[in-house]
């Protein structure tokens, strides 16, 4: 075969493969969002109808997008609907809303369970000590592009959007946080200064957490985020979605600091505590 034309067949082909994805991302993103689709989000996420009219239009485009990248699969004799994969997606992409940035480029898998499943694993312990435990879980973050969730915490966790606890925010909290490579309660940040003012809230928060649930002291933040900074970065990703005004009252920079990571301010769709005059 003529050498130059080996090499256009290999350049062709190489444009073509990069070509196809981007082809069939636009023509899924370009087709219309279900209107059975709005009603799963009016019924099933709390806030849904609270957010501006632009980030409902956003969350609609990045639910397209991830339901057009993101494979579901139902475990333990679970069929996975459309309003599962709606209900997670809508979740998972209230993190992603004004960020413009990949859409969880890692994570290719979402596996459900219809509720807490059990693994079985080895944890080895600060001595060096490999224990086989069998714990049942609700959600599970894998650096390796999966994610793993209970169906129906999800879904009390997405009608109840105001009590702290939300675990798909959470195990995409821990996506975000392993795009760096590493699950450490630091995720890809703009620059180093980003980190230092990360590193100065987070740690500082991160101890006081300690200290409480040493203490057995309420805290505004659930004490497993004091287990390590990853899982602290979770936690408090769900206080800042679910509990934003008291997150900004009493823990003013941690608030901060992630409100611009995630450059929204959940304060202006939740409404104040104690008013519970919408749906
Ligand atoms: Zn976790």
């Amino acid at each position: 075969m003529n050498p130059l034309f080996f090499l256009a067949l290999v350049i062709g082909l190489i444009a073509l493969a990069l070509w196809i994805p981007r082809y069939r991302l636009k023509r899924a993103l370009a087709a219309p969002f279900a209107e059975e689709w709005v009603l799963i989000l009016e019924k099933n996420i709390g806030i849904y109808r609270n957010l501006p009219m632009p980030l409902r239009l956003e969350l609609r485009q990045l639910i397209k997008q991830f339901l057009h990248q993101k494979h579901f699969s139902g475990a333990a004799g679970l069929a996975v609907t459309d309003e599962m994969r709606i209900t997670v997606a809508a979740q998972a992409c209230m993190l992603q809303l004004n960020r413009n940035s990949a859409l969880y480029p890692r994570l290719k898998y979402i596996v459900l369970y219809p509720s807490a499943f059990v693994v079985t694993r080895s944890d080895m312990d600060g001595a060096g000590v490999v224990s086989h435990g069998r714990k049942g879980l609700l959600g599970e973050s894998w650096q390796n592009g999966k994610v793993i969730l209970a169906w129906d915490n999800v879904l009390h966790g997405a009608r109840n959007f105001v009590d702290g606890s939300n675990v798909v925010l959470h195990e995409f909290a821990h996506q975000l946080d392993s795009e760096t490579g590493s699950t450490d309660g630091a995720p890809l940040l703009a620059g180093a200064s980003s980190y230092r003012s990360w590193a100065g809230a987070l740690s500082e928060e991160f101890e006081e957490l300690q200290k409480d649930a040493r203490l057995g002291r309420r805290s505004l933040m659930d004490h497993y985020g004091a287990t390590n900074p990853a899982e602290f970065f979770a936690v408090t990703t769900e206080t800042f979605f679910e509990k934003p005004r008291r997150m900004a009252k009493y823990h003013e920079e941690l608030f901060e600091v992630l409100k611009s990571y995630y450059r929204i301010d959940p304060r202006d769709w939740q409404q104040p505590p104690g008013d519970n005059s919408h749906e």
